[in-house]
């Protein structure tokens, strides 16, 4: 397996918003999540630069193919390191990196074990050779109005939903807003560090927002039905995992989640799915 199983795509959702991905659902290719660009006047947002320096700078030598303008900001969503590890290449070039105050705290905790344990893997080391853990610049408490480029981005915390230092950003005059890991469109979702109760609030709260584009953090971009989509994810597998006795073992309960989902990618996070649900 090399960095290049799969490679990086760009969808543009309009002149100012590119959506990019590797695909897949391996750490090879940041698990399939998604990366986002903003493009203003001589200024770029990103949001959620990928797992690795190396998948970081392939995104960044597209950006360089198509403008001169510079990564002024990173928004993270969260601090797993699909969305949060690549952040370090921008900063190291400048950008100001912005994460929540949560997301921050868990990024100095766990980056420095997480890059040390990957460099010890052969078949992804490369990929985090050049890594380093960073400080986030810009910390996040509520909201926080982005201002660059001529883009005005609305970030916000949407409480604890997939992990306890979300963020979402929403830029209003685009109707386009990047929700992070609160939706997953046809990979299941990470729950390890979710509050799943807290995750519902949080998408029920997203449908008073006008938003016509949602750009998920795995899969592809949709509509509005997406958070729709999510919820009823979350009520499936409830059930699933309600209705599977414990006495059973975890292999029927997690072929049964995967029956449910036969085109669902990431089967690897359903045992911690399993775990949130029956709370243990
Ligand atoms: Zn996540």
């Amino acid at each position: 397996m090399t960095a290049s199983a799969s490679s990086l795509t760009e969808n543009r959702l309009s002149e100012a918003v590119s959506v990019f991905t590797y695909g897949g659902e391996t750490l090879a290719t940041s698990y399939g999540a998604n990366a986002v660009a903003f493009f203003g006047e001589g200024a770029i947002v990103l949001v959620d630069p990928f797992v690795s320096h190396v998948q970081a700078a392939e995104l960044d030598a597209l950006l360089r193919a198509r403008t001169a303008a510079p990564v002024t900001h990173v928004v993270l969503t969260h601090h797993h390191t699909d969305h949060a590890l690549g952040a370090g290449y921008f900063a190291a070039k400048g950008a100001e990196v912005v994460a929540h105050e949560l997301a921050a705290a868990r990024m100095a905790k766990e980056h420095p074990g997480l890059i040390a344990e990957r460099r010890r893997i052969p078949e992804v080391a490369h990929l985090f050779e050049a890594a380093r853990p960073y400080v986030p610049s810009r910390i996040v408490f509520g909201t926080f109005l982005l201002e660059a480029g001529g883009l005005r981005l609305d970030v916000f915390h949407p409480g604890h939903a997939h992990t306890p230092g979300d963020l979402c950003v929403y830029a209003a005059s685009l109707g386009i807003l990047v929700s992070g890991d609160l939706v997953s469109t046809n990979y299941h979702p990470n729950l390890e560090d979710a509050d799943v109760a807290g995750w519902r609030a949080a998408l029920e709260a997203l449908r008073g927002i006008p938003f016509r584009t949602l750009v998920p953090g795995h899969g592809p971009a949709g509509g509005r039905e997406a958070v729709e989509d999510q919820l009823r994810y979350l009520d499936r597998t409830r059930n699933i995992v309600s209705e599977t006795p414990k006495s059973a073992g975890e292999d029927e309960v997690l072929s049964a989640l995967a029956r449910a989902f036969p085109e669902f990618r990431l089967r690897i996070v359903l045992p911690a799915l399993v775990d949130r649900i029956r709370g243990t």
